[in-house]
């Protein structure tokens, strides 16, 4: 671990200025769980960590008249365990439950889930020179890509690794950002990027900009959620492929549906032509199989993850018969 600065933050305005301009000089710590791990690996260096466990109140989740509000450092735990969260946007609290272990989500928080670096092997190995550790190779495309993405890659192919993103994107959630200049809020769907548009960061934060709040619109009535995962063990381990799908009802016919998949692209792939498909349908099992083939018509694998076709598309039409 390269020695750093430890700066306990006292406020939301200060952050900004103790993170500083320049992506890499300076890195905000919730949790820990995952930026202790790169910071032990050299994969981040930062010459400061801001701590923001010290800035008291970050942590609630409270419904107000514009929707559910859940502040930065709530834990994936009380996220889990949240009676409001369960009743009303149960696609998230069942994406919350499927992170990790008990031990993680008592300690994670919901803003380091959806700010955490990508798992590729190549990106988390010192001895890889990739894109995103500032070299001009993504070994990937050449080596072992069996858990990288089939959608959206290029030039670097990671799959955003947070199970709640997937979730919150199904819910047109948005997020709070604190900068410099004061707060501003951002749609999810354009929060994270694309590595073709920037190669060194999966989000649209600014060096000196975090997460101060999510906001998730109030559930519409008849809106059911559900969020399904594939993984290779279950008591702990990262999406092979996911995907969150909410819809209204009016008997079993959808009028509007969200479709989210995750474990496959290097952002939470939302497929709005799905959703489009979906509107007005009787949900029968033809529509939900076209459904899940339309979903992955853009796919484009690698040499060994072409499995990750049929995965998606099965558990994409399981999710929406499961709703209907
Ligand atoms: C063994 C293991 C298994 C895991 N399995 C899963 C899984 O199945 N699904 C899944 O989704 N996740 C999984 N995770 C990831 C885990 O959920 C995250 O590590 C955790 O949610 C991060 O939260 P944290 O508060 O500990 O973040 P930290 O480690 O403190 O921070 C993570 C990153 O987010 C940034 N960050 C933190 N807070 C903010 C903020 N407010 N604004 C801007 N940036 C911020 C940090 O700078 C850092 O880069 C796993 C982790 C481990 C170690």
């Amino acid at each position: 671990m390269k020695k750093f600065a430890y700066i306990d933050a006292t406020s939301v305005d200060t952050v900004p200025s103790l993170l500083g301009r320049r992506f890499g000089q300076a890195q905000v710590l919730a949790g820990g769980t995952d930026l202790v791990g790169e910071l032990k690996e050299y994969i981040a260096t930062p010459d400061r960590v801001v701590n923001l466990k010290s800035i008291p109140g970050l942590d609630y989740i409270r419904q107000e008249d514009d929707g559910l509000k859940i502040g930065p450092l709530t834990t994936l735990a009380d996220i889990e365990t949240s009676t409001l969260i369960n009743d009303q946007y149960s696609v998230l609290q069942q994406a919350v439950s499927a992170i990790a272990s008990p031990q993680i989500r008592n300690v994670g928080t919901i803003a380091g889930n959806i700010c955490q670096r990508p798992r590729c092997w190549y990106y988390r190995s010192e001895d890889f020179d990739c894109l995103k550790n500032g070299g001009d190779t993504c070994y990937s495309v050449r080596g072992v890509n069996r858990y990288h993405a089939i959608i959206g890659g290029g030039p670097c192919y990671i799959v955003h690794p947070s199970d709640s993103a997937v979730a919150l994107m199904s819910l047109n959630a948005s997020v709070k950002i604190q900068g410099p200049r004061g707060p501003r809020e951002e749609m999810l769907d354009d929060f994270f990027v694309l590595p073709e548009l920037n190669i060194m960061r999966e989000n649209g934060l600014r060096a000196n900009e975090f997460v101060t709040e999510i906001i998730v619109p109030a559930s519409k009535p008849n809106t059911k959620g559900i969020y399904v995962k594939v993984r290779e063990r279950d008591a702990i381990d990262f999406a092979m492929a996911s995907v969150a799908v909410t819809m209204t009802m009016s008997g079993n016919t959808c009028s509007e549906a969200t479709v989210v998949l995750g474990g496959v692209a290097p952002v939470p792939w939302r497929v709005p032509d799905v959703e489009q498909f979906l509107q007005g349908k009787q949900i029968t099992e033809d529509v939900a199989s076209a459904a899940a083939e339309m979903a992955l018509r853009e796919a484009d694998p690698m040499s060994d993850n072409s499995y990750k076709i049929e995965m998606t598309q099965n558990i994409v039409s399981q999710a929406i018969l499961d709703l209907a």
